[in-house]
């Protein structure tokens, strides 16, 4: 999963972590990293550039490392410090398998993944859709079938409950990722640690 992240998304595991912590314990403050209040239009804009996910590009410090738990369950590895290179590698790999049509591929797998992954998330998710909980934040369901983005639609039950595998709650919800985590339990690849699955 590592190296898929690597290849993938350029994902830096360590500083995705303290954001996605400091996002949820700050949501939509002025000391949030990403919120759209910060600009809807101009968090839109950073998220759809695909400058390998530049709205996690923030710095983060060694004292935000040991106040979010980082340091004690994410080691750093040659992946976290060479996050593009993984990217590099990919579109490498998509020339040499596919020749031009690789390069085309890659650029537009870099902006799917950016507009499904983040811009949905970061963006929509805090803006657009509906509310099954008023959180005192910005969070929003953007649409309560969960495919596209593997269940990442249904925000606002994201921030009700960050623990739960399920983000799914009514009947017309469903999260696909949660059934994905569901076939992996089953192969014995991942276990629920929460009742609330
Ligand atoms: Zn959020």
């Amino acid at each position: 999963m590592r190296v898929a992240y690597w290849l993938l998304f350029g994902t830096v595991t360590r500083d995705f972590v303290v954001q996605h912590r400091k996002h949820h314990e700050l949501s939509d403050t002025w000391n949030d990293p990403h919120t759209p209040r910060y600009g809807f239009w101009t968090l839109l804009g950073c998220c759809l550039i695909p400058d390998f996910f530049r709205s996690y590009k923030i710095t983060v410090t060694d004292q935000e490392y040991s106040r979010y738990g980082v340091d004690k369950v994410v080691t750093e590895t040659f992946t976290d410090r060479h996050p593009r290179l993984g990217v590099l590698l990919l579109l490498v790999i998509n020339i040499m398998l596919f020749g031009v049509w690789g390069m085309v591929a890659w650029l537009v797998h870099l902006f799917v993944v950016n507009f499904l992954i983040i811009a949905t998330i970061t963006v929509f998710g805090h803006s657009i859709g509906y509310k099954n909980y008023e959180l005192g934040d910005l969070t929003r369901n953007v649409f309560p079938i969960g495919v596209l983005c593997v269940g990442e639609e249904l925000h606002n039950n994201h921030h009700r409950d960050s623990r739960r595998c399920n983000m799914a709650v009514n009947k017309n919800e469903f999260d696909l990722g949660y059934w994905y985590l569901r076939v992996l339990n089953r192969l014995g690849l991942v276990e629920f640690k929460t009742e609330s699955a």
